[in-house]
């Protein structure tokens, strides 16, 4: 009897000798969830594969084999048994427009997005139907048309859509969102005519006639924009929870919702407060205006503020439009068949630096939308003299896209350690548009291989809705860089692998969020943020890449979705 104790004490001892240590070198003990017998892709740095994780508060206790874990469980401890799936780290996106996204979805606008419509005769035909049972005066609106995709290549204008909506204002958002198309009715309503000059930082098309042509652009959108009726008081909390249903269903942790208003950041914590966000957001605030600046800073907080569910991020701004567009700023040539356009620049240099100043000295991190290599210099000449004046050492301010990002760009990216924001799927939706620009700037369109030969740090977004949600387009499209228009392969040097392509959804994306302490990787003493999918992504073929599925995701620790069998 006394021996078979000594030997259970001996054991018990030696488990507790031999069981991984925690970050901070405690035993490996009381683990809440094991999860075993996988291939989990650790994405840290060493780019270390184990089979199990130990996790207790919803952090990762330690890591190992399924040996080396079984020492960390206690009578309370949960098992999930992987049978050789794979695990990798939560993923993560630094660029959505999830809100306005979600919004849409919930308003019941016109889903006019490929591949549901393939020509303007389609649009037509769906703004007839809504007409047909939308009462007269009221709204129709829509979003997610791409010229590019159209049989007839070019955009929707008024005379499409006044035939099949007299009685009723029509709005339809170009998937850029750098564009709208509106009909008579809108146009009426808002008061503009051949004789309204464009705002700055937008266009009023007008055709050879000089007449409107129902084409606005940029900030001229925000004419009819504002016309739009008010939503529900609860649309925004509502959006938050689908957003956290969808985002988790993909295999996406945390989200960065960028330029948002002051009611969609109400939503989130709403949401939150109700227990309806599982997904981690960080919300970029948006600056329009110096006003706008001065209003953020006299607030007192600053990004970083909230915790790990919901916090703020960068502050966000725009320096130029969109290539759907046709209003980023470049320097010549022109866009092809337009010999005048170079582009719009929302601010005057001067405007922005002091925007960007006040934000910055407010401890606000900055993000900036550039396109064009002008505007990127713009933001770039701005962002070196603040970070100059403020001594900052560790800014991590961001371009957003840096769509047309030359050798000399890059040049100055890396010198000033400014971050890019890029896109790996609009490769694939929108690389159609790159040609617009020119071979020259398609070679250096979303140079992803480039940014890590030049020491670039780079982390991923979707930009929904400009591109699909789901982050395995943008694995998918960094690999094979495929124009969906013609299958073309995008300057091909450019192509990343699949472990590089996993780095920019993962720990870039944490390091561009401050947050590669706690997330990004799974290391011990980070957040258990991971998820089950449902094929070895690192070794799948190329094409198989867009069709992973996630089994289960993980948000600290506690299961926040399942695939359920029917699904699978
Ligand atoms: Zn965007």
């Amino acid at each position: 009897m006394r021996m078979r104790k000594l030997a259970a004490l001996a054991v018990a001892i030696l488990c507790v000798c031999c069981a991984p240590r925690s970050a901070r070198g405690e035993p490996c003990l009381d683990a809440e969830l094991i999860v075993r017998g996988g291939h989990i892709v650790t994405m840290d740095l060493g780019g270390a594969v184990v089979s199990a994780l130990a996790i207790r508060d919803g952090r990762i206790l330690a890591r190992g084999t399924d040996a080396e874990i079984a020492g960390c469980a206690s009578a309370r401890t949960k098992i999930v048994e992987l049978h050789g799936q794979t695990v990798l780290p939560g993923l993560i996106d630094v660029h959505t427009h999830t809100m306005e996204w979600a919004e849409g979805i919930l308003r019941d606008q016109l889903d006019v997005t490929y591949p549901k419509v393939r020509s303007i005769a389609d649009i037509v035909a769906m703004v007839r139907e809504r007409a047909g049972k939308t009462p007269k005066g009221q709204w129709i609106s829509g979003a997610g048309w791409d010229d590019a995709k159209f049989a007839e290549h070019r955009y929707i204008n008024r005379h499409d859509l006044d035939a099949v909506s007299a009685d009723n204002p029509v709005y339809l958002d170009h998937v850029s969102g750098h564009l709208i198309a509106v009909n008579s009715a809108a146009l009426k309503l808002a008061g503009i005519t051949r004789d309204t000059p464009d705002p700055t930082g937008g266009v009023i098309e007008k055709d050879a006639a000089g007449e409107p042509t129902g084409v606005l652009k940029d900030t001229a959108m925000d004419l009819t924009g504002k016309l739009l009726p008010p939503d529900p008081p609860d649309i925004h909390m509502r959006a938050a929870k689908l957003i956290s249903e969808r985002a988790l269903a993909l295999g996406l942790t945390t989200i960065h919702d960028i330029f948002i208003s002051s009611d969609e950041i109400r939503g989130y914590q709403d949401a939150e407060a109700r227990g309806w966000l599982k997904l981690r957001v960080q919300m970029s605030p948006r600056i329009g205006s110096i006003e706008d600046a001065e209003q953020l800073a006299k607030m007192g907080i600053h990004t970083g503020y909230g915790d790990d569910r919901l916090k703020f991020g960068a502050a966000k701004m725009f320096a130029d439009g969109g290539m759907g567009a046709r209003t980023i700023a470049i320097y010549p040539p022109p866009v092809a068949g337009e010999p005048q356009n170079f582009g719009v620049l929302r601010w005057k240099p001067e405007d922005m630096h002091k925007a960007h100043l006040i934000a910055a000295s407010a401890g606000w991190q900055l993000e900036t939308h550039a396109i064009g290599d002008r505007a990127i210099d713009e933001v770039l000449d701005s962002y070196a003299a603040v970070m100059k004046e403020l001594n900052l050492t560790d800014a991590r301010f961001r371009i957003v896209h840096a769509g047309i990002s030359t050798p000399a760009i890059q040049k100055r990216l890396a010198e000033l350690h400014v971050l890019v924001d890029g896109n790996p799927p609009f490769v694939y939706w929108i690389g159609s548009w790159f040609k617009k620009y020119g071979p020259e700037r398609v070679r250096w369109s979303y140079p992803a291989k480039s940014y890590i030969e030049n020491g670039v740090i780079e982390a991923a977004g979707s930009d929904v809705p400009v591109t699909p949600i789901s982050p395995w387009w943008g694995i998918w499209a960094a690999v094979a860089r495929k124009d969906l228009a013609t299958g073309e392969v995008l300057a091909p040097e450019e192509r990343l692998t699949i472990s590089e392509a996993l780095r920019l959804y993962t720990y870039n994306g944490a390091y561009a969020g401050f947050e590669e302490k706690t997330k990004g990787t799974l290391e011990p003493g980070k957040l258990a943020d991971f998820i089950i999918v449902d094929r070895d992504v690192l070794s799948a073929p190329t094409d198989e890449l867009k069709d992973v599925q996630v089994v289960k995701t993980f948000v600290g620790g506690e299961m926040v979705f399942e695939r359920s069998a029917a699904l699978r």
